[in-house]
């Protein structure tokens, strides 16, 4: 029975595996798939299989202009996010404030459903159109700060210079500081690789200047960008104010860099972070993003030798009593995720595909059906609401303040 049923789960999952290619068509059966397998009521099933693990989104900036159409992940437009959030709140998953589902995650107390809201890298998007959504909807949200580009005020270097390569329609560059003439039809990626690692390498005001020379060279106007703010960070007030409204700031890193097995780097990000951030902000700065999802599960000690708490990931999935707090799941939203792929994860029923796919789904039925709640890790269990403030209006409870800290 057992071997059956893992037989026809795997079926299921490689017809999914197999819907999910990146050509439009595959895409579309793939979303039809989703939208049968809803009907059927697998959703509704897998919601309640899932109920104890904790959804983190993943979200990064807001478009200030039309960036979404250049990196449709990276930057989205408004109406998603409120599309989104509508969707959590209808359907009643209670989005929590971070360190609340951390601290909830480890005494085994979450609400069925719980849910966060994280934002990476700190873009101008986040203050200019994201932070009123956030006030009119009184949600929590954790926004993850890098501070080298608010130390350092300019658009953020390689995601601009690779705008510029997507922008232009010149056929060839004459690259400035003499890194040759490149046809950019068969060489624009040799043309942009030498140009990323050369203003990699260059002290801040001239690498901006490089970025200006390169977007004469690309034919781009510069001075457009620059008036769009695209591409920019929060500066410091920006943060002020978001941190003053109630944005859970936390640690990204200095540079937004993170190597994996030098110990003396990696305090040093942590540090001047947490540094730079403390002149801001009053609260403890103790959880952490990794920069582009790299990391090495070593790397848990040493954060927690830097006083970190939990550390997030780009991994795929739900979170669970037993998930490591230094390699914990994220679901990531953007453009390229339809509303029924969107209610695909949040359901829980990708978590159960990947759990299909990787022959976990008994180990994980077990867990949730068949384990003993554990005694609270420290302290009595609180009343069921008192600190894991929800998003829905509806309810009368006080707003207390350290919602609000964390919006
Ligand atoms: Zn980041």
């Amino acid at each position: 029975m057992k071997h059956d049923l893992l037989r026809f789960g795997l079926a299921i999952t490689s017809a999914l595996g197999l819907f999910a290619g990146k050509t439009p068509s595959t895409l579309a059966i793939f979303r039809s798939a989703l939208t049968a397998i809803k009907l059927l009521g697998l959703f509704s099933l897998a919601r309640y299989i899932t109920r104890d693990g904790l959804r983190i989104i993943c979200y990064h900036g807001f478009a200030v202009a039309e960036e979404y159409k250049f990196r449709s992940r990276l930057f989205i437009r408004k109406e998603l996010f409120l599309r989104r959030i509508e969707y959590l709140q209808r359907k009643h998953f209670p989005i929590l404030p971070l360190s609340a589902a951390v601290e909830a995650l480890d005494q085994d107390r979450l609400p069925a459903g719980a849910t966060v809201i994280t934002m990476d890298d700190a873009w101008q998007g986040v203050y200019s159109v994201a932070l009123p959504i956030i006030r009119e909807l009184w949600i929590p949200v954790t926004l993850y700060v890098p501070t080298y580009y608010i130390e350092h005020p300019m658009p953020v270097f390689p995601v601009t210079l690779a705008y510029l390569f997507w922008r232009t329609k010149v056929l060839t560059v004459d690259m400035p500081r003499g890194l040759g003439t490149f046809r950019l039809d068969t060489e624009a990626g040799k043309a942009e690789t030498l140009a990323q690692d050369l203003g990699g390498s260059l002290p801040p005001a001239d690498r901006l200047e490089f970025l200006k020379e390169t977007a004469k060279a690309l034919a781009v106007p510069f001075d457009e960008i620059e008036k769009q703010q695209l591409f920019r960070v929060v500066d410091e007030q920006q943060l002020r104010h978001l941190a003053d409204a109630g944005v859970d700031i936390q640690l990204h890193s200095h540079r937004h860099q993170w190597p994996l097995d030098d110990r003396e780097k990696v305090e040093w990000e942590i540090v001047e972070n947490r540094k730079f951030l403390e002149r801001t902000v009053s609260h403890p700065l103790e959880h952490f993003c990794y920069p582009s999802g790299v990391y090495a599960p070593h790397q848990g000690e040493w954060l927690e030798a830097l006083g970190v708490k939990s550390a997030t990931t780009i991994e795929p999935g739900l979170n669970y009593v037993d998930t490591p707090r230094f390699i914990l799941r994220r679901l990531m939203d953007g453009h390229p995720v339809s509303d029924i792929e969107f209610e695909a994860e949040i359901t829980g029923f990708m978590e159960i595909v990947r759990a299909l796919r990787e022959r976990r789904l008994f180990s994980m039925l077990r867990r949730r059906f068949c384990r003993h709640r554990r005694p609270p890790a420290r302290g009595p269990d609180p009343p069921a609401d008192r600190d894991l403030a929800v998003s829905d209006r509806s309810r009368e409870t006080p707003r207390p303040s350290h919602l609000l800290k964390a919006l």
